[in-house]
């Protein structure tokens, strides 16, 4: 993570500052506040500021009149029930905002999560650092064989270390063209909104990203999966842990019926049933096609996360 000593300075100072409010804060998420947490190799994650906790949600489904908890076994059970049913609103109640710096391939597929408020730093108006991602050889894998969206094998590590080279290069060599069109003394002074055109995806960008927590849960449940490419499911982890500190309830609502839970179609439970009443069911005779058969049956074999 590469902060200069002013934007720790600044982090500091805002840090210090304390208000007194009538609205609930939860003290775990409080004592994350404003620090950056690393992610990948110069980027980070950052809680800025948050609404509502794990009773604003009972409260909400129950439209009290005050706080609207009662024990907090009976306030976990309303969490759990409306999580299993799916019931979304009182979970919109509750809201975050984080600043973030991360790669520009990586926001290309954050950005595709449209339910949240984005701001991100204008490289028409600023100039961007000079930093980009370059993955740990431990990430650099092969295009997978079975999964065309996935990494199969790591490179050995002379092939990783050229790919890293080669990276590193052209991304180097990009920034500094970038520099060169945009100084007005030795270069061109070309405008930054075109200078821009030529960096590479691994460059990081920064936003402001606001989010409800029924959308952050749904931004969870796809990027922490394993079919989430390496480097989004990261920030994803590192908001999962934020998530446990801000709304415990919900969190281990949501690790039960969301994470943890599973869909099967209609004809993999006419499988289930069969299978559960002693009969021994081949993919042949299931009604099931081999793919499906085959994820079927890695997610009944599959540990719980
Ligand atoms: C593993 C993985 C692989 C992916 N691969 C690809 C790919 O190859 N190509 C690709 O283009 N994308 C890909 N995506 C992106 C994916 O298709 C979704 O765009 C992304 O995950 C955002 O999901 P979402 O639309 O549910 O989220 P959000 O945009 O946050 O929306 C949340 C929900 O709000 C509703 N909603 C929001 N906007 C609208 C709207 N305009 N109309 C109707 N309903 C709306 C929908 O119910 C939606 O589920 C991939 C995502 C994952 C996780």
């Amino acid at each position: 993570m590469s902060l200069t000593e002013a934007q720790r300075a600044e982090i500091a100072a805002h840090g210090q500052e304390t208000f007194s409010t009538r609205r609930p804060t939860v003290a775990a998420l409080e004592a994350m506040l404003y620090a950056p947490q690393e992610v990948l190799d110069h980027g980070f994650l950052r809680v800025i500021d948050y609404m509502g906790d794990d009773a604003a949600i009972v409260q909400a489904a129950r439209v009290s009149y005050g706080r609207g908890t009662r024990k907090v076994s009976e306030d976990a059970g309303l969490i759990r029930y409306l999580m299993r049913h799916r019931h979304s609103s009182p979970f919109e109640m509750c809201e975050i905002k984080f600043h973030v710096k991360l790669p520009i391939f990586v926001a290309r597929q954050w950005i595709r999560h449209r339910m949240a408020s984005v701001n991100e730093y204008s490289a028409r108006y600023s100039i961007l650092d000079s930093e980009f991602y370059l993955p740990d050889p431990a990430h650099m894998a092969a295009q997978s064989e079975v999964n065309r969206q996935g990494r199969g094998e790591i490179l050995a590590p002379e092939a990783a270390a050229e790919v890293l080279d080669i990276l590193r290069e052209d991304a180097m060599r990009t920034y500094r063209d970038y520099e060169r069109m945009l100084d007005g003394e030795n270069g061109y002074g070309l405008a930054r909104e075109l200078g821009r055109i030529n960096l590479t995806l691994n460059t990081y960008t920064q936003w402001y990203w606001k989010i409800d927590l029924h959308n952050l849960m749904h931004f969870l449940a796809l990027r922490i999966d394993p079919h989430a490419q390496y480097e989004i499911r990261v920030y994803a982890e590192a908001m999962l842990k934020i998530l446990h500190a801000w709304v415990p309830t919900t969190a281990a609502a949501f690790e039960e019926y969301r994470r943890g839970a599973v869909t099967f179609s209609a004809s993999m439970m006419a499988v289930v049933r069969r299978m559960l009443a002693g009969e021994v069911v081949e993919q042949a005779g299931s009604g099931l096609s081999r793919r499906e058969w085959d994820e079927m049956m890695a997610t009944l074999q599959a540990p719980t996360p």
